[in-house]
């Protein structure tokens, strides 16, 4: 039988419980998940604080905390290009062959819609507060991040520091301005 394959792209910047909800949602639906780390290239700002390779770590480990069988999922790094236009075919040389994507972004949606892809725009899980911009506005503000995302992502930004690099960047990026 055809094994169906569904991509998640995400910055992940980093991984939280609304995309742990949805990549277990996905799961329901096809028998593999691409796990697609977008904008790979970009680290060592508050925006981006973490690298491709670190976010690789937290999402596997946060995968196999919550029980995911390993070889249900492809985490692949991509990084960003230039032209919008030419990014879907990119993302199709980089991963294994897919049939149904799904994203809330409407930049991702319409760019993989025109290639002729099934797009479906996964449920939204407490999207106030399970959202990467706010995880990082607590990391900077000294507040409850831990509570937002799996524990082993959280454990391993501890190790690596986390908290502090983003409060040396944002010092960084404050003198800049
Ligand atoms: P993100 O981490 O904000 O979100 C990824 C996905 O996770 C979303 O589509 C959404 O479906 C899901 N999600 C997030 N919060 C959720 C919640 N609370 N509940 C349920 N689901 C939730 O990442 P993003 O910004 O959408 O990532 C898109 C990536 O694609 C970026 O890295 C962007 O640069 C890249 N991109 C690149 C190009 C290019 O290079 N030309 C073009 C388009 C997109």
């Amino acid at each position: 039988m055809k094994i169906v394959r569904g991509i998640l792209i995400g910055r992940m910047q980093p991984i939280h419980n609304g995309h742990m909800q949805v990549i277990n949602k996905i799961l329901e639906e096809v028998d593999e998940i691409i796990i697609g780390i977008g904008s790979a290239q970009l680290s060592h700002s508050t925006k981006n604080p973490f690298t491709a390779g670190e976010r690789i770590v937290m999402i596997s480990q946060s995968l196999a905390e919550s029980g995911v069988d390993p070889s249900k999922y492809y985490i692949i790094p991509m990084q960003d290009i230039n032209y919008n236009a030419v990014w879907a075919s990119h993302v199709k040389m980089l991963t294994p062959p897919f049939s149904v994507v799904y994203s809330g972004n409407q930049l991702v949606k319409q760019l993989f819609c025109e290639e002729g892809y099934e797009v479906k725009q996964p449920p939204l899980f407490d999207r106030v507060l399970l959202s990467g911009t706010e995880v990082r506005r607590r990391m900077l503000n000294d507040g409850d991040w831990e509570d937002l995302i799996p524990g082993a992502a959280a454990k391993i930004i501890n190790e690596i520091n986390g908290t502090e690099r983003m409060k040396n960047l944002s010092i960084k990026e404050i003198s800049e301005l």
